[in-house]
């Protein structure tokens, strides 16, 4: 029946995929905390005018791929496609554009309508940072060392390239945005449909188009270098000279512009080959006008943000949690004697579980099932002498221990 499936580009996280998401969370987590970044968690829904006003109304997200819906209230709400403009809208919202720098982290569900594919869904996940009330160069080179730090961490570092990129000051894309639809215009008719309407209304977004007819046009068009101020250019020296001082590697491309219209000067994202069409795992750049766009003071900012399920699919096997240990009651007798074992167990801090029913070579084959590293076997005559017996399941030897030394001789020879 179809609606027992999940819904288009939605999954389920079972246990060994849940436990890769943790992974790729809980390292970001840290080393986020180690850089001074706190988390920030802020709500799955906002006004639909929190993203139609930031992220430009002619971006891809905001134009078909928006979760939008009118409430009972007949407010106008929006599931969060991505996390800054809520992470931005909080710091106004808390009064906080006053006791600058903020430097957020954040991990959750992320919502757009898009056509599903390997590595891309309608809910997926994101962790990013954010250092708001930072306009010095060295801001983008942390934030982007950080993102290095934990690809590191979660050894995916060496499948990775980091791409780099100036969008300039808001002089430097006044030149270039003229230079490029002098150039455009002058291809007009190859250009897609969708590019088209971009070269009104924003051309620059016709460099991130993905359309093979436009990305032949977009290989010759004009380079951003060649339109910058002394002071982007200035600014764009820095973030490279401070990256190198962060002892990160990356590569220049000037044909990075990121699909949001809240960035201006840095650029950046880190790319792998390894999946497929959706190589892009992690990416940001600065987005000084965004919070003044917001009606905030003028901020500047700086952030990414990465997809973990693409995280999760690079990454090698996390390290599995500590197996279980099986409480095996034998005869009903000692049903009662092996839950009080199974609660000093828990209390111990070891992973203890109990089937509820069988005999004992249902409970054992339980055991096996659940990957348990001991059972313990409880028959009457071994709890008349206050012993378990205690079978390793990995050697298949077995000892008779002591119940008040169960728990610490388990601990000692697992
Ligand atoms: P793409 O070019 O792949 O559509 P994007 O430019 O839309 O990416 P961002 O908005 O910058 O992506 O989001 C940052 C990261 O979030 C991406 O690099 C990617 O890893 C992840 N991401 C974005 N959209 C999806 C999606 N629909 N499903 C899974 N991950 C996604
Ligand atoms: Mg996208």
């Amino acid at each position: 029946m179809s609606t027992l499936q999940p819904a288009r580009g939605t999954r389920d996280l079972l246990p060994d995929e849940a436990r890769r998401h943790h992974h790729v969370i809980e390292t970001a987590r840290a080393l986020s905390a180690r850089y001074g970044f706190a988390e920030w968690v802020t709500p799955i829904f906002e006004f639909t005018e929190v993203f139609s006003r930031t992220l430009g109304e002619t971006s891809d997200v905001v134009t078909k791929e928006m979760y939008s819906f009118t409430d009972r209230g007949g407010e106008q709400v929006t599931l969060r496609p991505e996390g800054t403009a809520g992470i931005c809208r909080a710091v106004i919202s808390n009064g906080l554009t006053q006791s600058l720098p903020v430097k957020a982290f954040y991990a959750g569900p992320m919502f757009r309508y898009e056509r599903p594919q390997k590595g891309r869904y309608r809910q997926f996940h994101q962790i990013g940072v954010e250092l708001i009330g930072a306009a010095e160069p060295v801001a983008d080179a942390e934030a982007i060392a950080l993102g290095w730090d934990i690809l590191a961490a979660l050894g995916v570092a060496a499948d990775t390239v980091l791409e780099i990129n100036t969008l300039g000051d808001g002089e430097s894309r006044t030149a270039y945005r003229a230079a490029l639809v002098a150039y455009f215009t002058a291809h007009e008719a190859a250009l897609s449909e969708d590019s088209r309407a971009r070269l009104a209304r924003n051309p620059m977004r016709i460099l991130d188009s993905k359309d093979e007819g436009d990305r032949a046009l977009v290989a010759k068009a004009p380079l951003i270098g060649g339109f910058l101020t002394p002071a982007a250019s200035a600014f764009y020296d820095g973030v490279k000279r401070a990256l190198a001082g962060f002892g990160v590697p990356f590569v220049e491309n000037p044909r990075i512009v990121r699909g949001l219209d809240y960035y201006c000067h840095t650029a950046f994202e880190f790319t792998t080959t390894r999946l497929g069409a959706q190589g892009t795992v992690m990416a940001g750049g600065r987005y000084d006008g965004l919070i003044a766009g917001m009606g905030g003071p003028e901020t500047p900012g700086v952030g990414w943000a990465a997809g973990v399920e693409r995280l999760a699919m690079l990454m090698a096997d996390p390290p599995r949690e500590e197996a279980p240990i099986a409480v095996v009651p034998v005869g009903e007798e000692a049903e009662a004697h092996a839950l009080a074992v199974l609660i000093g167990l828990r209390k111990a801090g070891l992973r203890a579980e109990m089937a509820y029913r069988g005999n004992v070579k249902r409970r054992m084959q339980r055991a096996d099932r659940i990957g348990a590293r001991f059972a313990v076997l409880l028959g009457s005559d071994e709890i008349a002498r206050g012993e378990a017996t205690v079978r390793d399941l990995a050697s298949g030897t077995q000892a008779a221990v002591g119940l008040t030394a169960l728990a610490g001789w388990i601990k000692d020879h697992r």
